[in-house]
């Protein structure tokens, strides 16, 4: 029986990551993965495919919408369907593989299987028992299913399936208007299906803040995307290649709708199934979660949890952070994580990125604020870039100045948000910004604009009265 310090369950961003800080800490370090590549759903059928693919049908859209404009002239590029699908897979494979060269670097040992914790300290990977001091589950989440709909993977698809249809559908169904059917639904409209995305709330991308979500779907309605809120769906069927969706509407009035294909994006649920026996300690809520301390431990001793088997965002960084800060506090290391600064994306065009509360959050708890808003209509590079949609909007504390929140929707917010997540970390005040050097000119100086926006400073614009 082979012995380790620690021993992660899971090869995703949270457990490669936590696997690989390990090692550097001096842990003796292994890793169970039962799939064939190493990074999990992030690095093999979730967020790198995907920006593969965004990518690529992104400049298929520049190409079609924007590079006349700029005098570019040529007939329209066709869409190779095979060829992008190799590309992706040279992607997925270059990432997959740069973590098994992490591992054999790092003298991380891959235990090649599904793992399962039959005691405490023990983790079982085929007929083989393991036992390590330390144990971090990182098994991630996978698709959450809907009653009376049977996921087939060829017509009606989770993000999985959706990443590899065998052609390029003519009519495309998405349920479920958030991150994941946003992002699906907005590659295979650039790449030329017809898309209508069926939400059952009412409220378009209803945590977010108000603002954002606003020019959001102003912004996917002028691209196309036929987004119907209230629109709740109660069955399929499939037959002769298409799938018939019953939809009830807001008003109570139900219709059937027939399309080539089917995306369910519902969200995703913990995945933890054969992992722990009754023996474990671990304990699990009733929808799945693993529960855990604020640092990550469950309530087996030696045994942690991170990632989206455990509270909190699924997120890939946030799982991540949290595989870093519980090798930390393995090798005894004083650590810490700020569950108040993680950012999010979605990766539309334009992009979606925000970290920290909303107006309406900060409103509701009675925080008096202040806001500085900037459009990228009035950002030099934004024009020289021929991307002007959206805005950065600071929210920062009427009283002490201190930022609260960022939400920005424009090209590259998902690199332009890293400003604002290392300011509030930082605890920056708005004026911290305001008094920055940025370059010029750059997408970034909308961040900049914002905080001197914030006191009604902003060079580039007219400015607002101040709001109390
Ligand atoms: P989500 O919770 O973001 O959105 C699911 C949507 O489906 C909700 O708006 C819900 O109201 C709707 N819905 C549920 N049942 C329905 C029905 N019967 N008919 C119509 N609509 C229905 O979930 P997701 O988009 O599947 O994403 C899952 C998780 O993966 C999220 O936690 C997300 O953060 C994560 N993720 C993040 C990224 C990113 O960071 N860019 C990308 C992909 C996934």
């Amino acid at each position: 029986m082979a012995s380790y310090d620690v021993i992660v369950i899971g090869s995703g961003p949270g457990g490669y990551v936590s696997a690989i800080r390990c090692a550097q800490l001096g842990l003796k370090t292994a890793c169970v993965e039962g799939s064939d590549t190493l990074g999990g759903t992030c690095l093999n059928v979730g967020c790198i495919p995907s920006k593969a693919l965004l990518h690529a049908s992104h400049q298929l859209h520049e190409a079609e919408h924007n590079f006349a404009k700029m005098g570019l002239i040529s007939d329209n590029p066709v869409v190779d369907w095979a060829k992008m699908q190799s590309y992706k897979t040279e992607v997925i494979d270059g990432n997959t593989k740069g973590i098994e060269f992490l591992f054999k670097k790092n003298k991380i040992d891959w235990l090649k299987g599904w793992a399962s914790i039959p005691a405490a300290g023990q983790v079982l990977v085929g007929d083989k028992t393991h036992s390590s001091k330390h144990i971090i589950i990182a098994t991630g989440s996978e698709p959450s299913a809907l009653p009376g709909i049977a996921i087939d993977e060829k017509t009606i698809v989770t993000s999985t399936g959706a990443l590899t249809l065998d052609k390029i559908p003519t009519k495309m169904i998405v349920i479920g208007a958030g991150v994941i059917g946003l992002e699906l639904g907005t590659i295979w409209q650039r790449l030329g299906s017809e898309v209508v995305v069926l939400e059952a709330m009412d409220n378009f991308l209803s945590t977010i803040d108000k603002d954002l979500s606003k020019e959001a779907a102003k912004c996917l309605k002028k691209q196309g995307m036929n987004i119907r809120l209230g629109a709740l769906v109660t069955s399929t069927e499939v037959a002769n290649n298409e799938v018939k969706v019953a939809v009830k509407k807001a008003d109570g009035d139900s219709e059937t709708l027939t399309f080539d294909k089917l995306i369910v994006a519902v969200g995703r649920k913990p995945y933890t199934e054969g992992l722990l026996s009754a023996d474990s300690g671990v304990a699990v809520d009733g929808r799945g979660f693993v529960h855990v301390s604020t640092r990550c431990k469950t309530d087996a001793p030696g045994v942690y949890a991170i990632g989206d088997i455990v509270r909190g965002p699924m997120l890939a960084h946030k799982a991540s952070e949290e595989g870093m800060m519980v090798a930390d506090i393995i090798a005894g290391h004083k650590t810490l994580m700020n569950y108040d600064c993680i950012p999010w994306v979605i990766y539309t065009h334009p992009e979606l990125a925000w970290v920290g509360k909303t107006e309406q959050e900060l409103k509701a708890e009675g925080v008096a604020i202040k806001v500085g808003k900037f459009p990228f209509t009035a950002s030099g590079r934004a024009m020289a870039a021929n991307d002007t949609q959206g805005f950065v909007k600071l929210i920062a504390d009427a009283e002490t100045d201190r930022i609260l929140g960022c939400h920005i929707i424009g090209g590259n917010a998902s690199e332009l948000i890293a400003q604002a997540v290392i300011a509030m970390e930082f605890g920056s005040s708005a004026e911290d910004l305001a008094l920055t050097v940025f370059a010029h000119p750059s997408m970034g100086e909308a961040i900049h604009e914002a905080a001197l926006a914030v006191d009604g400073h902003a060079i580039h614009m007219a400015n607002r009265k101040k709001r109390k």
